[in-house]
C-alpha cells in the first residue's frame, strides 16, 4: 500500500495520519470519516503503531465502585471498562454491588515474574550440560548483561528445558511496573547472545514458545505469568437470595457443573464462566495488550456453600499488566488509570489486583443469573 501510493510508512503529525487516511479511502473506495475523527495528538500514539490512519472507538463505561481489600488496592474503586458488550458492565456493576454488602473483595498478589523463554540450538545433550554448568558459574555476568539492558528489570531465575538439539531457557524478570515483555525480551536477548559467545550454542529464536507470551498455555498455568493474583468474597446469604435471587447452593452446583466438569471436558486451561470478557474491557480500558487477554483468561473460578452464604474465589495466574510503557502512554488509557488510581510508578501490583476482583465480581453475577435462569433474559433486555 504504501509502496502503491508513495506514502511515508511513519510520520505521526496530524498532516501524515491524515493524507494515509486519504490515501486508504482513494485505495479502498470506504468513507472513514468516523476514524479520522479523535481527540489527541497523534504523536502520542508513535510507540504504539504504524501507518496510522485514525482511531477505533470503543465505548468506555463504569463499573462499581468496588471495595476492594488488597495489599496494593485498598477502599472504594470505580472501574472503567472498554466493551462492546451489552449487558456486560451492568453484570459486573451487580456483582460488585452484591460484593460490597459482604465488605468487599480481599485480594493478593502471589508471584510476580515476566518469563521470556529462548530457544537454543546445540550439538547435543553434553553440549547442553555444558551450556547449564556455564550459567551456574556465571549468574554475576549475566545480571550485569541484563543490568546493561534495563535499570527497573531484574532477572530472578532461569529455569532450564533441556531436549536432545534444543535447550530452552525460561528467563523469569521482576519488572517493576512494566507488564515487562519488551524488557524481558531485550536482557533475554542480550544474556544469550553473551551464552552463545561463551558456549557455541546458537540462538535460534528468543521466543522458544516456552514463555508462554499470547498463547494459552499450561506452563503459565502452573507456574503463572505476569502477576499471579487471587481475589474471594464471602457474600451473605439473605443477599444472595434477594439480590442475585438463587441461593449458594444453586450457584456452587452450577460452578461445579459449568465450571468445573464442562470445562473438563472441553479441555479448557481455566475453569471459569467469561473472564476473558472482564479482562479484555479492562485491558483495552487502560492501554494493557489485548493479545495478552489469553493469559488473564486462563481463569479458575471456585464457588462454596458456607452455611448458606456464597464463598467465591478467582485465581488468575497470569495477569500481564502494566501501568507505565506499552499502550498505558496513551492519553485516554492514561485516564482510565488514573480513575483507579493505577497511572505509573509503583501501580502495577494494584491494577493486577483491581483487574482479578473485576473478573470476581463478573464470576458472581453470571454464575448467579445461569443458577437462577436469567442469563438470556439479561442479554434480550440490554444487549438486543
Ligand atoms: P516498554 O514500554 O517497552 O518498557 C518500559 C519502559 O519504561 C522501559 O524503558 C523502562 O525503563 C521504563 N520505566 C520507567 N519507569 C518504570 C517503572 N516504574 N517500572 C518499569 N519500567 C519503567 O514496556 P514493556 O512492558 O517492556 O513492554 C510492553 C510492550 O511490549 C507492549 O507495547 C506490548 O504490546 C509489547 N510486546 C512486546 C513483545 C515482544 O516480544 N517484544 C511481546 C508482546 C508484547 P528501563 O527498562 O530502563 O527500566
Amino acid at each position: 500500500m504504501a509502496e502503491q501510493t508513495g506514502l511515508k510508512n511513519r510520520g505521526y503529525a496530524r498532516a501524515d495520519v491524515e493524507e494515509r487516511r486519504i490515501a486508504a479511502e482513494e485505495f479502498t473506495g470506504a468513507d472513514l470519516e468516523n476514524i479520522s475523527k479523535y481527540g489527541f495528538e497523534p504523536e502520542s500514539a508513535s510507540k504504539n503503531i504504524e501507518n496510522m490512519i485514525g482511531t477505533i472507538q470503543i465505548p468506555l463505561g463504569y463499573a462499581g465502585p468496588v471495595t476492594v481489600n488488597g495489599d496494593h488496592a485498598k477502599g472504594s474503586i470505580l472501574v472503567p471498562l472498554a466493551t462492546t458488550e451489552g449487558a456486560l458492565v451492568a453484570s459486573i456493576s451487580r456483582g460488585m454491588s452484591v460484593i460490597n454488602t459482604g465488605g468487599g473483595a480481599n485480594v493478593m498478589v502471589f508471584n510476580d515474574a515476566m518469563t521470556r523463554a529462548p530457544v537454543l540450538k546445540v550439538d547435543d545433550l553434553m553440549h547442553s550440560r555444558r551450556v547449564m554448568d556455564w550459567i551456574d558459574s556465571n549468574m554475576d555476568a549475566i545480571h550485569a548483561e541484563v543490568a546493561s539492558t534495563t535499570s527497573h528489570g531484574r532477572l530472578v531465575e532461569i529455569e532450564r528445558f533441556p531436549d536432545g538439539r534444543n535447550l530452552f531457557l525460561r528467563f523469569s524478570f521482576s519488572t517493576g511496573d512494566a507488564m515487562g515483555m519488551n524488557m524481558a525480551t531485550i536482557a533475554s536477548e542480550a544474556v544469550c547472545r553473551l551464552i552463545e559467545r561463551e558456549t557455541g550454542a546458537v540462538m535460534v529464536s528468543v521466543s522458544g514458545n516456552m514463555c508462554s507470551d499470547k498463547k494459552p498455555a499450561a506452563i503459565n498455568m502452573i507456574c503463572g505469568r505476569g502477576k499471579t493474583v487471587v481475589a474471594e468474597a464471602r457474600i451473605p446469604k439473605d443477599v444472595v437470595e434477594s439480590r442475585l435471587h438463587a441461593t449458594a447452593a444453586a450457584i456452587t452446583e452450577t460452578n461445579i457443573r459449568k465450571n468445573l466438569v464442562g470445562s473438563s471436558m472441553a479441555g479448557t486451561l481455566g475453569a471459569n464462566a467469561h473472564a476473558a470478557n472482564m479482562v479484555a474491557a479492562l485491558y483495552i480500558a487502560t492501554g494493557q495488550d489485548p493479545a495478552q487477554v489469553v493469559g488473564g483468561s486462563m481463569t479458575l473460578t471456585t464457588c462454596e456453600d458456607i452455611d448458606g452464604d456464597l464463598y467465591i474465589c478467582v485465581r488468575m495466574p497470569a495477569v500481564e499488566v502494566g501501568t507505565v510503557g506499552g499502550g498505558t502512554r496513551l492519553p485516554c488509557q492514561r485516564e482510565a488509570l488514573a480513575m483507579m488510581g493505577c497511572l505509573g510508578d509503583g501501580k502495577a501490583p494494584r491494577l493486577a489486583e483491581i483487574v482479578a476482583v473485576t473478573v470476581l465480581a463478573g464470576e458472581l453475577s453470571t454464575l448467579a443469573a445461569q443458577a437462577a435462569g436469567h442469563l438470556g433474559k439479561a442479554h434480550a433486555a440490554l444487549g438486543r
